[in-house]
């Protein structure tokens, strides 16, 4: 029997659903409507779709967005300096610097400003270092996105074999740290490991985030597997496709995602929820203050 397609786009609007009640009830309780504040720097046609796509998905949940274009010759300071402002802005819950960036920027020095309390991409080190110690105030959006997947779908982890096509800082390496809290045995795989599919073979869960159309074949994937495909790639006839042989893998797999409509809607609706979660922590932050305060001073 082909696979179940995970319908990334459904669960997606699902957890928007959330998110939007949870927006609905920080402005009803708290007088606070989160806002995330996106940094673009240069016009690099992808990231103009991207920042697009993420400042309508705000405004679906009720979160304000505001884009701070610069141009790609913009300094390093000028851009440091913005952040810090934002960082200080109370109408202001996530920050989030769209990637990639002009040569000449540091992403380091970027991403060690970005306040931990606003970092919403969950790229800080502060943030890494919470996922390896077991606890990240932020996941990273895209990795959290396939956990929400798999969680919708009933999928458990604990025990199962997982393996992970791709290592690399936002996708492969959060992911397999996401995937060891949750108690699954974790292979992670790139691009120099040698015979790859003596490990995707055998996976209970595959999940694969290398960029490379028709990585996966068949013959790579356990009968019955999960198949997760975060990969997007645009073929020369136009075409967009994940890393996986789609049509092929679909008649051995027990679940399979789509590309497009399968992890990409999560990704964004990740962000939300980040944003939101990071509002209601300040919320609740600012809750504590006077009762803290007054204990200080009884
Ligand atoms: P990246 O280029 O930073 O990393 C790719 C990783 O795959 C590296 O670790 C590399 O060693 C490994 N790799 C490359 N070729 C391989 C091969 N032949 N065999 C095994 N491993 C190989 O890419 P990234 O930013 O992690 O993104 C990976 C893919 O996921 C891209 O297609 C990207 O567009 C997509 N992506 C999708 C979403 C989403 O929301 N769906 C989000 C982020 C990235």
């Amino acid at each position: 029997m082909p696979a179940k397609i995970i319908d990334g786009t459904k669960i997606a609007r699902l957890v928007r659903a959330e998110i939007r009640d949870r927006t609905k009830a920080l402005l009803a309780n708290h007088g606070i409507k989160p806002g995330l504040a996106v940094i673009m720097i240069g016009e690099n046609p992808a990231s103009v779709v991207y920042v697009r796509n993420k400042v309508r998905a705000c405004a679906d949940v009720g979160i304000s967005s505001q884009v701070f274009n610069f141009s790609a010759n913009v300094s390093e300071a000028e851009i440091l300096d913005c952040i810090r402002q934002l960082n200080e802005a109370n109408n202001v819950h996530g920050i989030l610097v769209q990637l990639p960036i002009p040569e000449g920027i540091s992403v380091q020095h970027i991403l060690e400003t970005i306040s931990i309390d606003k970092d919403v991409d969950g790229f800080h080190l502060y943030n890494v270092g919470g996922l390896v110690a077991g606890d990240a105030i932020f996941p990273p959006c895209t990795p959290y996105g396939v956990q929400k997947l798999l969680e919708y779908e009933g999928i458990e982890l604990e025990g199962r074999n997982v393996t992970v096509v791709g290592a690399s800082n936002i996708v492969g390496k959060p992911m397999a740290l996401m995937l060891m809290r949750k108690e699954a045995t974790v292979a992670i795989c790139h691009a120099k490991t040698r015979d790859l599919a003596q490990y995707t073979i055998i996976a209970d869960i595959l999940v694969v985030a290398a960029g490379k159309p028709n990585l996966i074949l068949p013959q790579m994937v356990r009968s019955g597997a999960v198949v997760i495909d975060v990969g997007i790639n645009r073929l020369p006839d136009g075409r967009l496709v994940g890393d996986v042989d789609f049509e092929g893998v679909r008649q051995k797999a027990a679940y399979i995602t789509p590309v497009p409509g399968g992890v990409g809607p999560m990704t964004v609706t990740m962000l939300l929820h980040n944003t939101v979660a990071s509002a209601e922590r300040i919320a609740a932050r600012a809750g504590r203050a006077p009762a803290f305060d007054q204990a200080a001073s009884g």
